[in-house]
């Protein structure tokens, strides 16, 4: 279950992590430094700069925005019905 790391490696060009560094949470959130040519399964929009993302335990990373609504009805990945624990 370490894929969600190597994905936040991929993707950490683009990102600008918060203070604290890479926790164990199920659920990490970043800000995007640049476009990420990827687009949020939630909502179909890409990613843009400055948007905050979160990346999940899986290695998919949605909208925050999206992701918190969706757990209003399902605390799962909504692409690969993972299990998720949030705070
Ligand atoms: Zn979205
Ligand atoms: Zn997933």
């Amino acid at each position: 279950m370490n894929t969600a790391k190597n994905i936040i490696e991929i993707i950490c060009p683009c990102l600008i992590k918060n203070n604290n560094k890479l926790s164990e949470k199920d659920v990490n959130e970043y800000i995007i430094d640049k476009k990420i040519n990827s687009e949020c399964h939630i909502c179909l929009e890409e990613f843009n700069q400055g948007e905050t993302v979160s990346v999940i335990k899986c290695g998919h990373f949605y909208h925050t925005h999206c992701l918190y609504s969706w757990f209003l009805t399902r605390k799962v990945c909504p692409l690969c019905d993972i299990e998720l624990i949030i705070d």
